[in-house]
């Protein structure tokens, strides 16, 4: 919320506010190379619109953002600034949602999944800090996600799987996704077809369960994936839903018409048991056998099973200057 200026100002609270009161805490990634752009920017606009001096904090190997998060959490900051990739975002959101703290993307990664979804600039970290500051701001769902039932839930923004979808994303040469995307998954999905779908038990709302052979279930929280891909097409961020997508393809033809049907950006159902879509609130999953698990691209290992929980609107984000969506729920700050 944007601090009022009293009118009548009590010299104990001037005193203790400072110069406006507000802080930043910049959590990023040091291994990119525009790190120092970045920090620069969040020192001189803090410096401009009166906030005080930035908390900044650098991610670790060994801890991508969670830590980093807590620490910027228990100091009190009025935002939080997560600059790195798709990793970094993850991890500080798990933290922030449900807090109420505000959260800003500055994309510094090369897939960018959330800023892509919202429509936020990925080669632009000046004016993604600028916004960071004067920007508006909406919420955004985030998905729990409990595996093998451990005691803390994880937390994904865009996309999550168990099975094909994850171990691609493991197996893929990083050069190559980078330079093409979602090609270089597909390929690497066609290159380890060997093997045969896993039996999977599904729940969809607590419903009765059901059981197919599958490859890969993925759920979608948003529907765009690398290359501007819809895999989940209709998926809206705010809409307290996530989308749920199945995998079963027959065979080296049967990828091609899974691919073929995520290309043409297919609608609602489909007929064809290669790929089925549900909408939930929550869902179970459980494998005969353990297969890979990602998290927005972040690979958790193996795992037997997976607990879905859609939390409505428990981030809040601020969005670039200008942003025009029916979700945006403040003017900009002044
Ligand atoms: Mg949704």
């Amino acid at each position: 919320m944007p601090t009022d200026v009293s009118p009548e100002p009590t010299t104990d609270t001037v005193a203790d506010a400072g110069s406006g009161g507000r802080r930043a805490a910049l959590i990023v990634n040091p291994i990119k190379a525009t790190t120092a752009d970045v920090e620069g920017a969040v020192r001189r606009i803090s410096a401009e619109d009166g906030w005080e001096e930035p908390l900044v904090i650098e991610t670790t190997a060994e801890d991508p953002g969670h830590g980093q998060a807590r620490e910027a959490l228990a100091a009190g900051v009025d935002l939080v600034i997560a600059a790195g990739g798709d990793g970094t975002v993850r991890c500080v959101a798990e933290e922030l949602a449900g807090t109420g703290t505000m959260m800003a993307l500055v994309p510094l990664g090369t897939g960018n999944l959330l800023a892509r979804n919202l429509d936020i600039a990925v080669d632009d970290p000046d004016a993604a800090v600028e916004s960071a500051f004067r920007g508006t701001e909406r919420t955004i769902d985030v998905v729990h996600v409990t595996v093998d039932r451990a005691q803390d839930a994880h937390v994904f923004l865009v996309m999550a799987g168990i099975g094909y979808d994850a171990a691609i994303m493991s197996d893929t040469r990083d050069d190559l996704k980078d330079k093409v995307g979602w090609l270089a998954y597909v390929d690497a999905g066609i290159r380890n077809l060997p093997g045969r779908p896993s039996r999977t038990t599904i729940s969809v709302n607590g419903g009765k369960p059901f059981e197919r052979r599958l490859r890969s279930v993925m759920g979608g929280n948003c529907g765009k994936i690398m290359g501007g891909l819809e895999i989940f097409p209709g998926a809206r961020i705010d809409d307290g839903l996530m989308d749920l997508m199945t995998v079963a393809p027959k065979g080296k033809l049967g990828w091609l018409a899974v691919v073929g049907k995520l290309v043409a950006r297919g609608k609602g159902k489909s007929k064809d048991p290669s790929l089925e879509y549900f909408q939930c609130r929550t869902a179970e999953i459980t494998l005969r056998e353990p297969l890979e698990v990602q998290l927005d691209g972040d690979p958790l290992g193996r795992a037997t099973h997976m607990a879905f929980e859609v939390k409505p609107d428990s981030l809040r984000l601020r969005m670039p200057l200008g942003y025009k969506d029916p979700a945006v729920v403040s003017e900009p700050l002044p």
